[in-house]
């Protein structure tokens, strides 16, 4: 697969069709693996945290979500062709998955958001197991019982939305105590599948708008994006620094 780097992360600049090939391939091979899906905050994040970054170079599929990262990219002089938002990517997992008897266990969200979420799933993928849930505020003594949980439930795919940087660490130190199966890192994307979030409109998705209407929606999230213009800056200091 062509990796693409950007900021020091080797990205997987793939088609949607690859990249669940890939996803669907690291299900079926031995061991357990772990996809990470980040957004241009959390590439900015990596800059300076040495653990996030490790933990999104050590994972097996790094998906770009995000506009910003294409346009990042570009800047940079190594550009990004395919943007993959992580939850167009999860929807089309589990499809793929519902269609082979597949099973997912649920890691993340508040408590009540998770069961609600696993509910709204079965609903609509009656074929597809879900084969346990829990909430995502447990303290780090708890890892090993939810460690065991899911090698008893022999989950295929494992939806762990911790919100990063937590998630992206947590699937790192569990990969190599999983038996099999792939972990992915998407957010809040329990909180959309329970329907406390909607998504932007088809059309600003398209537009790569997703941003913008979760700032109307959400304007405390101003906070955060306001250091989001910093990546476009960054890309032209490193391909400054590259053409040196
Ligand atoms: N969350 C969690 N445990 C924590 C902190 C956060 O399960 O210790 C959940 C939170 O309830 C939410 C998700 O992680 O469902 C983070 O959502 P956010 O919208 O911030 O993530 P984004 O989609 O922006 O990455």
């Amino acid at each position: 697969m062509t990796r693409t780097p950007l900021f020091g992360i080797p990205f997987d600049d793939v088609p949607l069709a690859a990249a669940l090939d890939a996803a669907m391939g690291l299900m079926q091979g031995g061991g357990c693996a772990y996809t990470v899906t980040p957004n241009p905050e959390i590439v900015l994040e990596a800059r300076k945290n040495r653990a996030l970054f490790d933990a999104l170079t050590g994972a097996a599929l790094i998906l770009p979500d995000g506009v910003g990262l294409i346009w990042a990219s570009r800047l940079a002089g190594t550009p990004l062709r395919h943007r993959l938002p992580g939850i167009d990517f999860a929807e089309a997992l589990l499809e793929r998955l519902e269609a082979e008897n597949g099973s997912v266990y649920l890691l993340g969200a508040r408590p009540g958001v998770t069961a609600q979420a696993a509910a709204a799933l079965a609903a609509r993928r009656p074929r597809l197991r879900i084969c346990g849930c829990r909430h995502g505020y447990f303290e780090e003594t708890e890892n090993e019982t939810i460690i065991r949980e899911i090698n008893a439930a022999h989950a295929d795919l494992i939806l762990v939305c911790l919100g990063s940087p937590k998630q992206e660490l947590w699937m790192q130190q569990a990969a190599p105590r999983l038996d099999r199966g792939l972990l992915i890192g998407l957010g809040g994307a329990l909180d959309v599948l329970a329907g406390r979030k909607k998504r932007a409109p088809v059309w600003m998705r398209r537009l790569g708008l997703e941003w913008l209407y979760r700032l109307v929606r959400e304007p405390s999230r101003i906070k955060r994006m306001i250091r989001l213009p910093g990546i476009l800056t960054a890309a032209m200091k490193e391909k400054g620094r590259k053409q040196e």
